[in-house]
């Protein structure tokens, strides 16, 4: 399967993706993951993508679209975790899939309430190896460790209430225009976001099981 993550910051599409991946064996794809790689090791790219991580703003659609078609050119299947965050982004992937003989399986809408993504990215622990957790809601079983790969866990520097903010703006105005955008492509699948991990996954696995099917 092709699947799109389509959510606001905060929403646990990390967390889900993850699930997915376990679960159907479908490589997971976080152009955020892949952003913060390249700052760290401080690439010209990361460079030039952090000006805009820092500020809860999207890094221009020619970084993040070379990286995702890079990524994707050689899967027969992927969960896109964080892109298209733009309408020229969807449309750009639509082409290079068009080209490749390829369309998109699905879009996954996890619908969230504003008011609990401040909440839940604040308290967000990550980990390198794209394990999440969640201070309360989903603790690591050893306090700072990662369950999976025993790594150290770090709040992202994004994660603070002000840039958090910007960021759900910044969703608002240039990623809420996708889901009219794949509603009438008849791709797009609506989730409730405002229930437990375990409940979110439960009903993305259901609607991943009727495309199967
Ligand atoms: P995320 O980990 O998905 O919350 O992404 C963290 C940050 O990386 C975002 O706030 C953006 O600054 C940047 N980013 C990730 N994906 C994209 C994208 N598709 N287009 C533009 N910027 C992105």
């Amino acid at each position: 399967m092709r699947l799109i993550l389509l959510a606001p910051p905060g929403a646990g599409k990390g967390t889900q993706a993850e699930l997915i991946e376990e679960k159907f064996g479908i490589e997971h794809i976080s152009t955020g993951d892949l952003l913060r790689e390249a700052v760290e090791k401080g690439t010209p790219l990361g460079l030039k993508a952090k000006r805009f991580m820092d500020k809860g703003e999207l890094v221009p659609d020619d970084i993040v679209v070379e990286i995702v078609k890079n990524k994707i050119r050689d899967l027969k299947e992927f969960i896109l975790d964080g892109f298209p965050r733009t309408l020229e982004q969807a449309k750009i992937l639509d082409r290079f899939l068009e080209e490749n003989n390829e369309k998109l399986d699905a879009v996954i809408e996890i619908q969230v309430p504003d008011e609990k993504l401040v909440e839940r990215s604040t308290g967000r622990l990550s980990c390198k190896c794209g394990e999440v957790y969640h201070e309360i809601y989903n603790p690591p079983r050893l306090e700072g460790i990662c369950d999976r790969c025993g790594g150290k866990l770090y709040k992202r520097e994004d994660d603070n209430p002000e840039t958090m903010y910007s960021r759900i703006k910044t969703y608002k105005m240039k990623t809420l225009p996708l889901i009219k955008y794949y509603f009438q492509k008849g791709i797009l699948r609506t989730i409730n976001g405002d229930q437990d991990i375990e409940r979110v996954f439960w009903d993305i696995e259901k609607e991943l099981n009727k495309i199967k099917s």
